[in-house]
């Protein structure tokens, strides 16, 4: 299917054709009709599945075709995330979609000073993305007034959640008009998520796309099993590789963040790190670094790196296991996007191959395990690393030329 039988009108056909996009996603193919029907939707998908288009292309032409012609622009959609990163991008992606139209957008959120923020919403704006703090902040002030909102999306409604957002969402539903359409997305529909959507749509439909099974089946997976103490050994060893022209490194912690950047930088790796510690200006510089390919290596925390969203990326590293399965499926998604190549590499240590297990249950599939590697698991029972035993080396035994990264046309499946 072409966007074409979408009924999309020329102007965004336009941008979507300059954009490079030809075949709508999944979640688009389901999600954009109803939408443009004006019916309420809930739609379990996942950053990396085209989501953003799925609501932002839909809303730009209803808006666009319904306009006002009032003198102040007032903002007619609302679009909630939980993420600076993820509000930028979905501005970013209106303003893509919608440059030949007359719809205006501006983005609002927190870590930084509102005046830029509050200078843009003073003309009027159609279209506002925004963070639950700062968009309740500025209410607060009367920079924002919800009342003419017509479509209001929730984005990311499950991490919304998990990062102790509900409130300020309650507090921001309760300022919309009651006669609005409202588009609620969710990568997973726990029962509270479900109770959440039930009180914010109104005899919604509810598309779904399995982004775990498709993520999954896009992306190479490789699993190292290595002791802890030479996880920073077999990084770099494997950064030798010039195949990996940028990399996204996940550690757990912050502290672990800014580790392994220090120990990328001290061999000349450019590597920057991006998590809830850093300024918000450091952490989109950080990005815009990488997505310029400056910067070969971001390494980032869970939380930082969720809404990244950079094109042409192939490789993820996970440098530790995440403990959470569905962790694991969103940090693969970072890659293999919308249909690319993509490649998922793990380190395990032995307190790890339990965490592996249940990923593997998750995703019903087995990773393939790398033995062939300079760093094998020595010590399957770690009692607790001595700090000998945590700076342990174990000497390379393979030249630098060595290609650590099976070629996925070799694989066995
Ligand atoms: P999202 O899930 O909205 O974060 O989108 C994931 C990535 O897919 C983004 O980089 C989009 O630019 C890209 N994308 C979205 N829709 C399409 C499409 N129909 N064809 C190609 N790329 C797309």
């Amino acid at each position: 299917m072409q966007f074409e039988s979408l009924n999309i009108i020329e102007p965004i056909l336009k941008s979507l054709k300059e954009e490079g996009y030809t075949i709508p996603t999944p979640i688009q193919v389901q999600a954009i009709p109803i939408v443009l029907q004006g019916i309420d939707l809930i739609g379990c998908a996942q950053t990396g599945t085209g989501k953003t288009a799925a609501f932002a292309v839909p809303i730009l032409q209803l808006l666009s075709k319904n306009k006002t012609f009032d003198r102040k622009k007032k903002i007619r959609s609302l679009i909630v995330t939980p993420t600076r990163e993820l509000a930028i991008q979905i501005e970013e992606s209106f303003k893509v979609y919608g440059r030949y139209t007359e719809l205006t957008c501006a983005v609002v959120f927190g870590g930084v000073n509102q005046n830029p923020q509050t200078k843009a919403l003073r003309n009027g704006v159609d279209i506002l993305v925004a963070t639950p703090g700062r968009l309740l902040d500025l209410m607060n002030q009367g920079f924002i007034s919800l009342k003419d909102v017509e479509i209001f999306v929730l984005d990311e409604a499950d991490r919304m959640l998990d990062m102790g957002f509900i409130h300020d969402v309650r507090r921001i539903l309760a300022s919309l008009p009651q006669k609005r359409q409202s588009l609620f997305f969710s990568a997973t529909m726990p029962p509270e998520i479900v109770r959440l959507a039930g009180s914010i749509v109104y005899k919604p439909v509810k598309v779904e796309v399995t982004p775990s099974a498709s993520t999954v089946d896009i992306v190479d997976q490789f699993v190292y099993f290595i002791d802890r103490g030479n996880k920073n050994s077999l990084l770099l060893e494997l950064l030798k590789d010039e195949k990996i022209k940028t990399a996204l490194v996940f550690t757990r912690t912050k502290y672990g963040a800014d580790k392994v950047v220090r120990v990328l930088k001290k061999k000349n790796i450019s590597a920057e790190a991006i998590h809830g510690n850093k300024a918000q200006n450091a952490r989109q510089k950080a990005l815009s670094g990488f997505k310029a390919q400056t910067t070969r290596v971001l390494v980032a925390t869970d939380i930082a790196a969720r809404g990244i969203d950079v094109d042409d990326l192939e490789y993820v590293i996970n440098f530790e296991i995440p403990n959470i399965s569905e962790t694991y499926v969103h940090r693969i998604g970072r890659t293999g996007r919308a249909g690319a190549k993509g490649t998922a590499i793990s380190f395990c240590d032995a307190e790890e191959k339990e965490y592996l297990k249940d990923i593997e249950r998750l995703i019903t599939k087995k990773i393939q395990v790398v033995d062939d590697h300079p760093f094998p698991l020595i010590d399957n029972n770690p009692v607790k690393p001595t700090k000998q035993q945590f700076n342990s080396r174990i000497p390379n035994r393979f030249g630098s030329s060595r290609n650590l990264i099976p070629d996925r046309r070799n694989l066995r499946r």
